[in-house]
Parts: C-alpha cells; structure tokens; sequence
C-alpha cells in the first residue's frame, strides 16, 4: 500500500518499536490530509479553505433548540436507533424531497455523523473477502473501512478535468463477488453530482450482480445552476438495495455536530443497526432535537442555503481565474478544483499547497490525496463555504503572492 507523501508533513505520524504490531491497516495510512493542512494553516497563520467546513455557524434557531435542550434535557442516553423526533424528521424529509416512503421506525437510523453511518454500513454489509466498488477520488476514511471491514477495494477512476464516469471500467470493476458499491454524490472532493443517466447505468448494475449501494449523500442539499439530487434509492428496484447517509453538519452548517442519519430497507437497517449498538450506540440527544427542528425548515431554507454557497463558489472561481488558476465545474459540495499549472508553479500538488499555505496564507488540499496512486498530481481543492469577505481576503493573498 502507498504511504502518500504529505503522511511525512505530520508530526503525529510514528512507528513504535520492539512492540507487538497494531493493526495492520489502520497502521499502514497516514493522519488525514484535512488534520494535516489545517494543522499547518494554524501554524502559519494562514485563511483555511483546505477542511471543508464553513465559518459561520448554522441558523440560530436551530442552536437555540440544542441549547435549550441542554439545559432543559433530555441528557440521558436517547433510544438506541435514535431520538422519534429525527427519525420521524428524516423519514417526512425522504418524502418531501425524494418522494420516497419510508418508515421511520424500521427504516431510519440516526449516527453520530455521515462517518459513523459509513462505519456502520461497511462493518454490517461486508464480509471479509466480499469485494466492494470504490470511485476514486475518494473521500478519507472510505478505503481504511472498507478493507478494515475485510472488503476488497475495486477502484474505478473519475479525474479532472472532465470528471467523466469510465462506465466500461465500472462494469468491469463489478462481479458477482461485488458485495457494494459505495457512492459519493455529490462528489467530494470532485463537485460531481451523478447525473441520473450515470445513476441508471450504476443501478443496473447493481441489480445485475445482487449487490447493495452505500449512498453518501451527506452533500445532498448543495447542489448548484438548478440541478436538483437523485437519490439512488429512488430509482427502479433500488429502495432494496441502498442505504442512503445525510449529514446535519452539512444540511445545518454545523460540522461539528456530528449527527448524521441512514435510510434503508428494514432488512439492512436492522443489521447495520448492530454495528451502531455495539459502536458508539447513541448519539447526544438535544443536537437531535435541534437537527430534526432544522429538517422541518420551510423551502426557502434549503433554496438559500445552496443559493448562498453557489454565490461563495462562483465568487471564488472568478478570482482564481483572474490569478491564473484554471478552474474545474463544481455542481455542488463546499469544494472546487483548480490546475495550478498556469502559474507555472515548479512542483507537484502535495508541494503547491504547502507552499500557498505557509508563502501565500491561504490552505488548499492537495487532491492527490484522495487517490490512492499520486499521478494525479497538479490540482488543489479549493473550500468556499466560507463569508463573502474571508474569501476575498484569500484571493487578495493569493493573488499579492503570485503576482510578485
Ligand atoms: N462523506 C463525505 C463525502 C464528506 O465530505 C464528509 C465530510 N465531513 C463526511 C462523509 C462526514 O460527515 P460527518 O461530518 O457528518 O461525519
Ligand atoms: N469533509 C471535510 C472535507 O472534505 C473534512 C472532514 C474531516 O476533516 N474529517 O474537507
């Protein structure tokens, strides 16, 4: 396995030695290249837009009701499955914009974060050997689980700057050992949103090889121009086999929160849910309050919010292209790439974000990272959920730098 090179960037990284080995897998990957680039951005003082998160906290109504809950309760361990306030939320939520029935109490599971619910999902679909679909580039913890999980990864590239689905790739990377696919829409990091062409052509896969989908949707309420998310769940003889994942960190601009929830068929909830008692079990109960509150807003809290971000994307894009950067599509997500190339930067990506963030004060990702070969090696990912003014400080910086 491929140690990248930004795992060296990272002074949390050792080895120690004359012990018994840890695990193996878990041993083998590096501290993620969001800890480590916004862990140099502190060093350096410098404007963040590497970890996706936004800088202005979610609707005040939505904190008040966790607030208040803090202080009123309930404090107790909630219901194993999740508070009926947010299960019941997630279920009205998957009719209001999927048309999708579903029934809250078989059917809806609440974690602490997408990234519980992914653990979940992997640990309680996979059994060692089974081989499971990856879209590179992926996101971080994707492949450690997968393969922690005893799967075996089956990667199939999107790259830049089309983004374009290798479909005979896809087929080719499915049999009849495919025990998932796991999938990203929208993309994190590439700002794809699967259109519902590409979704057909995954689910008739999926239903050839009597596989399941893992849907990472926790993007789901961001997407840009009008383009409006597809569940793969809501597709023919699809409800069976998805397991759908959203994110109240995304959905309320409130990361730190850590609220997540699955939709699935009773059949896979029910598993799945044993990883979950037996993980962390519950997840606090007043920000499940305040999360099933936030998914009962009106429309023009949802139409805002990626309203806003599509001005903050469209706002950076237009600066790093009168830099010099050359400018990918982002459809949705808080994440646009870049080719850094025209500026004639004389290095690789891991380098030019490195550089940027401690010459320039701005921090990027490099998105070699979230491929497992680093030959894709001159994009960085640009982060834009921030305000109007802290990303036009950065382009101011970016720009004093390279023009010098
Ligand atoms: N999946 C993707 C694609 C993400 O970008 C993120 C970002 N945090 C997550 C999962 C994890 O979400 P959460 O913070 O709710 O665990
Ligand atoms: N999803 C965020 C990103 O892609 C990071 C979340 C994390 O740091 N785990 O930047």
């Amino acid at each position: 396995m491929s140690v990248k090179k930004w795992v060296h960037l990272c002074p949390l990284c050792f080895r120690q030695k004359d012990m018994k080995q840890t695990n193996n897998i878990m041993s083998s990957f590096g501290t993620t290249v969001f800890t480590v680039m916004s862990q140099l951005a502190t060093d350096h003082g410098a404007i963040n837009l590497g970890q996706g998160f936004p800088d202005q906290d979610g609707p005040a109504d939505i904190r008040e009701v966790a607030a208040r809950a803090m202080i009123d309760g309930p404090n107790q361990y909630p219901p194993m499955m999740g508070m009926v306030e947010l299960r019941q939320a997630v279920a009205v939520a998957n009719k209001r914009f999927y048309d999708l029935d579903v029934d809250w109490r078989a059917q809806v599971m609440v974690t602490s974060g997408a990234t519980e619910a992914l653990a979940d999902c992997l640990l309680g679909l996979i059994n060692p050997g089974d081989e499971v679909v990856l879209i590179e580039p992926l996101y971080d913890c994707y492949l450690p689980m997968v393969q922690r999980a005893g799967g075996v990864a089956k990667l199939v590239r999107i790259e830049p700057p089309e983004w374009t689905l290798p479909r005979q790739q896809l087929e080719e990377a499915f049999s009849d050992k495919t025990k998932l696919i796991l999938l990203n829409s929208p993309h994190n990091p590439a700002g794809k949103v699967f259109d519902a062409d590409e979704l057909a052509f995954i689910a008739g896969l999926v239903e050839k090889h009597d596989a399941y989908a893992v849907c990472d949707e926790v993007y789901e309420h961001l997407l840009f121009d009008g383009r409006k998310h597809i569940p793969l769940m809501t597709l023919p003889g699809m409800a069976e086999r998805c397991v759908r994942i959203g994110s109240a960190g995304k959905t309320f601009s409130l990361t730190g929160w850590k609220i997540g929830y699955i939709t699935g068929a009773p059949a896979l909830i029910s598993t799945i849910a044993k990883t979950h008692q037996f993980n962390t079990f519950t997840t606090p109960p007043g920000t499940q309050l305040a999360a099933a509150f936030g998914l009962g807003k009106g429309d023009e809290y949802f139409t805002g919010l990626a309203a806003d971000l599509q001005a903050r994307r469209d706002q950076l894009s237009k600066g790093l292209k009168s830099i010099g950067f050359e400018t990918m599509e982002s459809e949705g997500t808080y994440f646009l790439t870049v080719d850094f190339r025209p500026l004639g930067f004389n290095g690789d990506d891991v380098e030019f974000c490195r550089h940027i963030t401690t010459q320039a004060g701005v921090a990027a990702v490099p998105v070699s990272a979230f491929y497992q070969q680093a030959d894709v090696d001159h994009f960085a990912r640009f982060c834009f959920c921030k305000g109007e003014a802290l990303l036009d400080q950065a382009l101011a910086k970016l720009s004093a730098h390279f023009s010098t």
